[in-house]
């Protein structure tokens, strides 16, 4: 029987009974004669729990130390799963990242997997072991312990279906899959059959957090098909992620409604208008580390212009003080900030061949009274950004007016 690498989040080993649950999966799945590597994350809350310990003593933990600090969320529930297992009479073993092996660059917090040496758990599986791996972290080459950003358990899974050529990485979580938007937003939304990698790193990066964006760029890399699946459910095909070949001609217009609410605007009023401004008003951002998302800046009339971008809600003071420290050094006018907004993204494969979807968004958006800030799109997405108010009004609104609670998906 074939390789699977299964994954459950922070919820699915919430408390013991969770654990007990997953134990039980687990064994039915290794009864039936699979080898399997299961990879956990923290028992839920567990991850926040950590990281507010070490804010309690430092605004700016040492990087090193946090790492280490943060990691052992993932190592308590691995042990549990391990011990739940033998007592179901499952041989099993727990990996935290560096007794598996998983190299990583040195970018403490949202560290890289370079490399995942297999011989140690190849050997595991042969002797007829569940291997059960912490997610989330690894190891430098002079052996300080990572970590791979918030929700990275999730590409620690690809990762190992990349290296171990697993048949597929199922992503155990409390949805029965991907949805056309944020159950908990849209009661309305309808599972996914099928989705295209492509499809999924637009609805990743956009902000549904369903799956972490680094796990779903590796899939598509490596390509391992994804699935993601309930672990409080029985039964059920989840949503199978892989590539457009073998989604075939079904692709919907659109497939899903992404909503960030982890952005904020900053806008900048009166900008001379002269070749260099944008490298100048956005060079120190870069430098400072913080990524700048979209970018809008308007035709200029009186020899001056406006200017607006957004950036992560968690970078925002930090690019408010030096948007106003450039503004003032370049002679603009005013600096504006705005914290209450949301990004809504429409995103599918068909909008490649369909034209109009814009219009109906932004048709659909006006009826029901709301402005749009910022427009940006690309060959399968559109996103704007409104206030945050409206971001139930509009994700049902849009949900409605392009059907996606009707469609077969
Ligand atoms: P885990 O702890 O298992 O990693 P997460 O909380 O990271 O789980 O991801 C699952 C959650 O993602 C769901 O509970 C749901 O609220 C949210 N989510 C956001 N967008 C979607 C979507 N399009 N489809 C399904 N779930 C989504
Ligand atoms: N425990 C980590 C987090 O909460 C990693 C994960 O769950 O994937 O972000
Ligand atoms: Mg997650």
């Amino acid at each position: 029987m074939s390789l699977l690498v299964q994954k459950y989040g922070g919820s699915s080993v919430a408390n013991i009974d969770r654990i007990r649950n997953v134990a039980r999966r687990v064994k039915k799945f290794k009864d039936a004669g699979h080898d399997l590597i299961v990879v956990l994350s923290a028992m839920s809350g567990t991850t926040d729990t950590l990281i507010n310990l070490a804010r309690s003593l430092s605004k700016t933990p040492l990087e090193r130390e946090f790492d280490a600090l943060v990691a052992t969320g993932e190592q308590v529930s691995i042990s549990l799963l391990s011990i739940a297992l033998h007592e179901m009479g499952i041989k099993a073993k727990s990996y935290n990242g560096n007794q598996a092996k998983i190299l990583t660059d040195h970018v403490h917090t949202k560290a890289r997997i370079i490399n995942i040496d297999p011989s140690t758990i190849q050997q595991d599986l042969d002797d007829g072991y569940v291997v059960v791996v912490a997610g989330f972290q690894g190891v430098t080459d002079d052996g300080a312990v990572t970590t791979l950003g918030r929700g990275g358990s999730d590409t620690t899974a690809v990762a190992l279906a990349a290296t171990f050529g697993a048949e597929e990485c199922q992503i155990y979580t409390d949805v029965d899959g991907v949805y056309t938007t944020d159950p908990r937003i849209e009661p309305k939304a309808k599972r996914l059959t099928k989705l295209s990698f492509e499809e999924m790193l637009e609805l990743a990066s956009l902000g549904s957090k369903v799956l972490q964006i680094r796990s779903v760029e590796l899939a598509a890399k490596y390509n391992v098909p994804i699935r993601v699946l309930s672990s409080l459910q029985e039964e059920g095909e989840g949503t199978l992620i892989t590539t457009e070949e073998e989604i075939g001609m079904e692709s919907a217009i659109i497939s899903g409604i992404a909503i960030n609410k982890n952005e904020a605007q900053i806008t900048v009023l009166g900008v001379p208008d002269r070749p260099g401004i944008a490298f100048d008003l956005l060079g120190e951002i870069s430098s400072a580390n913080i990524e700048v998302d979209m970018i809008v800046q308007n035709i200029s009339q009186d020899e001056t212009t406006d200017f607006t971008f957004t950036v992560g809600a968690v970078d925002y003071d930090k690019a408010m003080t030096i948007t106003e420290a450039t503004a003032k050094r370049i002679g603009a006018r005013k600096v504006l900030g705005n914290e209450e907004i949301v990004k809504i993204s429409l995103v599918g494969l068909g909008m490649r061949s369909h034209a109009g979807v814009a219009s109906k968004m932004f048709r659909a958006l006006a009826d029901e009274k709301i402005n749009i800030h910022m427009i940006s799109t690309s060959e399968i997405k559109i996103s704007v950004v409104i206030d945050t108010k409206y971001t139930e009004l509009a994700t049902r609104t849009l949900h409605d007016v392009f059907g996606l609670d009707q469609l077969e998906h």
